[in-house]
């Protein structure tokens, strides 16, 4: 029996645990916190724990619209709203502990190192198992002159603590976490201004879904001020002074510091084994994610290729997979979706037209506005769009991009789509349910493929193109 170690227990270590146990391994998991990582007891749960209130509250907020009376006022509660959050990620938690305990991992509380390319010692205990897993994830990039307190300037980790919520906040950062922060604090009353370095919000994101994110923000009040690296943050006046350079940039009572995450690579070990990091600290890793020890195996954010948990866990399966000499299906980084719990909700698959455009690709593009959907009306929620990128001369799906009401849920049609290769026409083949969101993929494909059903007539060449395709 092979004898797996694993070293942090978040989505990538208690997952490789659970995959490895289950397929006969021997396994010790080492974390020097409760099991679950970033993504249970910072990120994923405790903040989409918050949206749920917020989407709730929102909801609420437009009550008349839906025919509904409510009297009296309707008002968020943060200490209630924290309970609420701890109350999920401990009963999570305990989940993934009886998980451990039922396929009988070994489960250690420390802060484990590598002593060499085979031995991990962590508290008086060493551990020479046959493969190890490098599974210790990132945490909030460090910013040289920002000044981060904890209490009136800090980070995502910060801001979940906090006993109280600020009037005002500065969010330093346009990538998700500053979004999805923006967007919560706003619905719970708080006065939002997030200063960008770039041009647009979620550059990650296709241009068009930054275009509508950014709408939808404006409409909603929060500020955002773009094209300003902020250099330092002090605190001064009442509150937080954001610079460029030596001009003061915008004020607010407290600032968080959303600008990137950095990995847990210092400190493990790594030079006693000879396993070489990049420039930003993350661990290099080849496609099966070996490190320079062909045993020694690093997944998740340690290794820098994703930064989401689900691209975490799937690549855990196929490190252990590898180390068991299993049978592995190799994670296709472009198939990973991307969600986004911002409101409206964005999430994304594949290649934006950007991205296609700059691989030197012929394409067509399908969109479709969610305001001709009756489910988007029903819901009262008919901002966004679904857009894809079509390959011209295959017609294979090359992205997805949703903006607005269960784009988190859809996203998963054009996920599959392209880890299999598949086509546009297959999507258009697919029939959809009536009344859903996913309908306007449907429509938003066959507007590629020549002519959507609730879209007036339009471009008969792409509608020849298509019996090219069938
Ligand atoms: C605010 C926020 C919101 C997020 N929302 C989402 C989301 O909605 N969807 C999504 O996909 N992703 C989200 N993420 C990202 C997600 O949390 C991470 O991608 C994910 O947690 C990475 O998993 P991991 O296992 O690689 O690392 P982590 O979850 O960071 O886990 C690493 C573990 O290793 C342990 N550890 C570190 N060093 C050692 C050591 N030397 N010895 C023992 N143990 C050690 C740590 O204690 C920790 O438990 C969010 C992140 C943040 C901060």
């Amino acid at each position: 029996m092979k004898h797996l170690a694993i070293l942090g227990g978040g989505p990538a270590g208690y997952v490789a645990a659970s995959h490895a146990a289950a397929h006969g391994a021997r396994v010790t998991l080492i974390d020097a916190k409760p099991l679950g990582g970033t993504c249970l007891h910072q990120g994923c749960i405790p903040t989409k724990v918050l949206v749920e209130s917020c989407a709730l509250l929102e909801k609420f907020k437009r009550a008349d619209a839906f025919g509904l009376k409510i009297s009296g006022e309707i008002s968020a509660d943060w200490t209630s709203l924290k309970g609420r959050f701890n109350e999920i990620v401990s009963m999570l938690g305990d989940g993934i502990d009886q998980l451990m305990a039922d396929r009988d991992v070994t489960c250690i509380r420390g802060y484990g190192r590598l002593l060499d390319q085979s031995t991990i010692g962590v508290n008086d205990q060493t551990i020479s198992p046959d493969a190890i897993l490098i599974c210790t994830g990132s945490r909030p990039k460090a910013q040289l002159g920002f000044n981060v307190d904890g209490s009136v300037i800090g980070t995502s980790d910060d801001l979940l603590n906090w006993s109280d919520l600020p009037a005002s906040i500065l969010i330093i950062g346009s990538g998700i976490i500053a979004c999805e922060f923006a967007c919560i604090l706003d619905s719970l009353g708080v006065d939002v201004t997030i200063v960008a370095s770039g041009a647009r919000l979620m550059s990650s994101a296709d241009k068009d879904v930054s275009v509508v994110l950014q709408r939808e923000m404006r409409k909603r009040g929060i500020k955002v001020i773009f094209n300003s690296r902020i250099t330092s943050l002090s605190h001064g006046g009442s509150g937080v002074e954001a610079f460029c350079e030596e001009n003061i940039i915008a004020t607010a009572e407290r600032a968080l510091v959303a600008v990137g995450r950095q990995p847990n690579s210092q400190d493990i070990g790594l030079e006693r084994a000879d396993i070489s990091v990049n420039t930003n600290g993350d661990i290099v890793v080849d496609d099966l994610y070996r490190t320079d020890v062909p045993h020694v195996y690093a997944v998740g954010d340690v290794n820098g290729r994703s930064g989401l948990a689900h691209a975490a866990s799937a690549q855990a399966k196929q490190a252990v997979d590898h180390a068991l000499g299993r049978h592995y299906t190799m994670v296709r980084e472009r198939a990973i979706p991307v969600a986004v719990f911002t409101s409206p909700e964005i999430a994304y698959v594949g290649r934006s037209e950007d991205e296609a455009k700059q691989d030197g690709l012929e394409y067509v593009i399908g969109k479709f506005d969610l305001r001709a959907l009756g489910r988007a009306h029903a819901l009262g929620e008919i901002s966004g769009f679904v857009k894809v990128v079509v390959a011209k001369d295959t017609g294979h799906l090359l992205g997805l991009h949703a903006v607005g009401p269960h784009a988190t849920e859809i996203v998963h049609e054009g996920a599959l789509v392209i880890q299999k290769y598949g086509k546009a026409e297959d999507m258009r083949a697919t029939v959809h349910a009536h009344p859903t969101i996913a309908e306007a993929v449907l429509e938003a494909v066959e507007d590629a493929l020549g002519q959507a059903t609730h879209k007036p007539l339009s471009n008969k060449r792409q509608l020849n193109d298509v019996l090219q395709y069938s």
